[in-house]
């Protein structure tokens, strides 16, 4: 079997390096991945440019590919051209950064996972909770377990769900575990600040801090991983709200005929 491994943070990044190299006892590793940064840029794909391909040589992996498109771009054209049929898993990541609650929706990482789940493939999202932390050997570590008893177990999920992961950036000593979560809602303060340019036009600066949250139920992603656990979610891309269909059901629809 052949895992695609992809991310948004770039190929050259270490997250998806470390990834890469530290599942390759688990199968045939091919990394293809966007050639530039494209966190936040959610589940785009390119559909009116032609896309790039530099195929790499890395040591240990089946094959490498920078694909100048999105995360998503990366993985169906993976599935359907790089890799081939054999590809039977798609892991995105280790994502430089959390990727929780609201944020998933933002997400390059998640959404390479989502496509993956799309194109009928069991899919992963894995995340370190920090953007100053660097040493990705623990996150690569126990994604590698993650996947080992998945794979083993045959522990599949039903109806295309992916599991989103993000792991606390600490020694291993210090993860208390794993805890099965829902996602949190994330809330930014002062989201743009407004600035003038020399011209005296003004344009705003993309800014905002994240607001703590208020939150206390230990089944929160965001809360969990705070607390030094790895938050596993399992993510469905279906935005159905079943639960209101039925009150929608009541209004008179008669009404709103045009
Ligand atoms: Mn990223």
């Amino acid at each position: 079997m052949e895992i695609l491994v992809t991310n948004d943070d770039g190929i050259w990044a270490t997250g998806i390096q470390t990834l890469a190299s530290s599942l390759k006892e688990l199968g045939e590793v091919s990394i293809v991945a966007p050639l530039e940064e494209k966190s936040a840029i959610g589940h785009g794909i390119t559909i009116r440019e032609s896309i790039r391909v530099q195929e790499h040589k890395l040591k240990g992996l089946k094959s490498a590919w920078a694909v100048d498109g999105t995360p998503a771009d990366c993985v169906k054209l993976g599935v359907k051209e790089l890799v081939g049929n054999d590809c039977g898993l798609v892991i995105s990541g280790i994502n430089h950064g959390p990727n929780l609650g609201t944020d998933v929706l933002y997400s390059g990482t998640v959404s390479a996972a989502i496509e993956g789940v799309i194109m009928g493939l069991p899919s992963i999202a894995v995340s370190l909770n920090s953007w100053d932390y660097d040493d990705y050997s623990v996150a690569a570590d126990v994604t590698l377990n993650l996947v080992r008893y998945i794979l083993e177990n045959k522990m599949m999920l039903p109806g295309r769900t992916l599991l989103n992961v993000n792991i606390p950036p600490v020694k291993k000593e210090e993860i208390l575990g794993f805890r099965i979560t829902k996602l949190g809602v994330r809330e930014y303060d002062n989201q743009y600040e407004k600035r003038l340019d020399p011209k005296g036009d003004t344009y705003y600066w993309p800014a905002g801090k994240i607001i703590p949250s208020k939150e206390i139920n230990p089944d929160i992603d965001i809360i969990a991983v705070e607390q030094n656990y790895i938050s596993i979610t399992p993510i469905h891309f279906d935005l159905t709200n079943y639960q209101i269909i039925k009150e929608v059901n009541k209004w008179d629809l008669d009404k709103l005929r045009i």
